[in-house]
């Protein structure tokens, strides 16, 4: 089965200190209350990968935070990651948001059989033709980045090698669509 990396923040999920409206629901980790709306869709999203792909989620946030987020989702099937696989990049540039990397090769070897979706492009800056950026997400209910996802990932997986510019990604999925 090929793999896939999947982003938590700003990708599946928006979490905040305060619910910023009634969606937001709230958890605990480590202690410290939070809360935290999933993305349109994203239930969806999440089982139809899951029969695709070998799914990672794969978080620079703590461990027990990603843990008490899946506890609420109840979603078996997924491998969960947090900040303690990331590595920490050395000499970030000042605009870099996350100073972390996600090293793919922690997966797997052959790096056709990976790809990784993410909302901050420096994450997968040394996999640039494994990593498709997602539009961050900070809790727009119109949003439908994860449906049209669903749809280039599901393409993808049928191809040999899913190493490829994914920059045009949601233009392509709209040719996917109408075939
Ligand atoms: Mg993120």
């Amino acid at each position: 089965m090929k793999k896939l990396v999947l982003d938590l923040d700003e990708t599946l999920i928006y979490s905040a200190m305060e619910p910023l409206d009634d969606d937001f629901i709230k958890l605990s980790a480590a202690g410290q209350t939070f809360y935290t709306k999933l993305r349109p869709g994203a239930k969806e999203f999440l089982e139809y990968v899951k029969r695709k792909f070998d799914v990672t989620i794969w978080t620079t946030g703590h461990q027990a935070y990603l843990e008490s987020i899946w506890a609420y989702l109840d979603m078996p099937g997924f491998t969960l990651w947090g900040r303690d696989y990331c590595k920490r990049i050395q000499n970030p540039d000042k605009d870099c948001i996350e100073p972390y990397e996600k090293p793919l090769r922690q997966i797997i070897d052959d790096l056709t059989q990976i790809v990784i979706v993410d909302n901050t492009p420096s994450i997968f800056a040394k996999y640039p033709l494994n990593g498709i950026l997602s539009r961050t997400w900070r809790g727009e209910m119109d949003d439908t980045e994860l449906t049209h996802l669903s749809y280039y990932l599901g393409w993808l997986e049928k191809q040999p090698s899913m190493q490829r510019d994914h920059q045009a990604w949601r233009l392509e999925t709209l040719c996917i669509r109408s075939k």
